[in-house]
């Protein structure tokens, strides 16, 4: 086994992975910029190494980070999600240097994080995949014939995308001239290729996707799925696992689905399989090689630990389980907590957290890595909280979901949790029915008054005495 490990990544999932690495007896190795000083995946990790006064550059130097690894003896590096996590030269920098690469082989992540050539080897190990075109697109002239050919509505897509971005649906041809080029600039400047492609749009489905583990032996097994439908703009925000809305037939078609994809492509470590559902059809979107936002609510219907498995795989040990060993038992939730205005078009809300309490109690778990007096910083991503819920079953998991947001206390910055508590009371969502279009479906569920806390309540009132008073 690996004597230490260094993350290259910040936030809650280098939190999670020291964690997971203190329970096997590693030592941890973090990397931080100027604006992570005070972060708490560096006061919590066993050594770390500062990277830069620029905030984001230096997460994103492969070959820096491989020589801090070599120079401080770490013999791994786990890259978590985003950032380098499904870069192929950061996997192959890794093996040239010695140091093992906590995810799969760099051919494995070009083949799979390049969406046209993942849907080819898909297609060749005859897993149906969305309609659309066979590889890149040449220029618009060709979009507006796969176009008609397919059928409005398409979705255009940056080849190289992720978190959501880089996607247009587009409902004719007028749409299509017009999206075309914003779609291509978007590509180019968040993930520096130009290259994009086209899907039929499949119209209000489910996001089902599944979590998988492979070996260096050659074994591969599924943890069944996660239901994302629940999204806005593309990016995920609440996620449920196992799905409310699969039948076992349909479960065991999507898991094999998932184990004969992982295998055709010589698939090592934890990865993740998505699909999109219309109906009883199944359609194969991407895959993602690396450990995922959500994995969290796997972990807790299964009771694997995900990123434990990407260490002992990294390291040669044969997976812990056998298929027949895996059994999920309840439901989780997971809510992506992001520092965003829900009230004010989701903008982004950064600043210090004045305070902080901690969900509590049974089935709850919080991963983070924000605390009382942290400031979040406007460089990275605005989620800053998962909080996770887990019960035996749906009508349970959902009550303990609402009484979860309600004992968390944020304040300081404005969270989409008022958000999620909406959704909750949503008869839709509580019957367990539900498609990507929920969110757009329900501009309704943004009309809440706002709760607020007693003290908040005090100083508005104080506040307005003092202006009254002229002071
Ligand atoms: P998940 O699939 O785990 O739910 P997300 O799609 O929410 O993950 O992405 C997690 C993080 O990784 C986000 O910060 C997102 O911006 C980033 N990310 C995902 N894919 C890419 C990519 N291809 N390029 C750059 N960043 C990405
Ligand atoms: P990313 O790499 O950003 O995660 P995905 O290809 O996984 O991109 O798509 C993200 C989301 O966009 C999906 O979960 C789904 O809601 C929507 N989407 C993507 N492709 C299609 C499609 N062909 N039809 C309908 N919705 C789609
Ligand atoms: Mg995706």
């Amino acid at each position: 086994m690996f004597k230490k490990v260094l993350i290259a990544n910040r936030g809650e999932i280098a939190v999670r992975i020291v964690r997971a690495c203190a329970e096997m007896g590693i030592r941890s190795a973090a990397i931080y910029t100027e604006p992570d000083r005070y972060a708490l995946h560096v006061k919590r990790a066993d050594e770390a190494y500062f990277i830069g006064d620029e905030p984001l550059s230096g997460y994103l130097d492969a070959r820096r980070i491989v020589n801090i690894a070599v120079e401080t003896g770490c013999d791994a590096i786990h890259p978590g999600y985003g950032f380098l996590s499904e870069n192929a030269e950061f996997s192959r920098i890794c093996s040239e240097r010695g140091v093992a690469f906590i995810g799969p082989s760099g051919d494995v992540i070009s083949r799979m994080g390049d969406k046209t050539a993942a849907r080819a080897s898909m297609i060749a190990a005859g897993v149906p995949v969305t309609p659309g075109t066979e590889g890149n697109l040449s220029g618009l002239d060709e979009a507006l014939t796969v176009a008609d050919e397919i059928g409005y509505p398409v979705m255009l897509k940056a080849t190289s995308g992720g978190g959501g971005r880089g996607i247009r649906r587009c409902d004719s041809a007028e749409e299509l001239r017009q999206q075309y080029p914003r779609v291509i600039s978007e590509a180019t400047k968040a993930f520096g290729s130009a290259e994009v492609f086209m899907e039929k749009c499949i119209v209000d489905p489910r996001h089902i996707e599944v979590q998988i583990l492979a070996d260096k032996q050659g074994n591969a097994i599924h943890l069944y799925e996660r239901d994302c439908s629940i999204q806005r703009r593309n990016q995920k925000l609440i996620e449920i696992a196992p799905s409310p809305q699969l039948t076992p037939e349909l479960r065991a078609y999507v898991g094999d689905l998932a184990v004969r994809a992982a295998k055709a492509v010589g698939y090592e470590n934890a990865g993740t399989v998505e699909f999109l559902l219309s109906g009883n059809e199944v359609y194969f979107m991407e895959m993602n090689t690396r450990v995922q936002v959500e994995h969290t609510i796997t972990e807790q219907i299964t009771g694997v630990d995900i990123v434990r498995e990407q260490i002992r795989i990294a390291s040669g040990l044969p997976l812990s389980y056998r298929q027949q060993d895996i059994q999920f038992r309840g439901y989780a939730l997971q809510f992506r907590i992001n520092a965003e205005d829900p009230k004010n078009n989701f903008m982004p809300s950064f600043g210090k957290i004045t305070r902080y309490y901690a969900p509590g109690g049974p089935g709850v778990r919080t991963d983070t890595a924000i605390y009382t007096g942290y400031t979040i910083p406007p460089y990275f991503d605005s989620m800053c909280l998962k909080l996770i819920v887990w019960a035996l079953n749906w009508e349970d998991v959902l009550d303990r979901g609402a009484r979860a947001l309600e004992d968390m206390k944020l304040q300081g910055v404005k969270t989409t949790a008022s958000y999620y508590e909406e959704i909750l009371k949503h008869p839709e969502f509580r019957a367990g029915s539900f498609t990507t279009s929920f969110v757009p479906n329900h501009p309704e569920l943004l009309n809440y008054s706002e709760k607020r806390h007693p003290s908040e309540i005090a100083l508005a009132i104080a506040t307005a005495l003092a202006a009254h008073a002229g002071l």
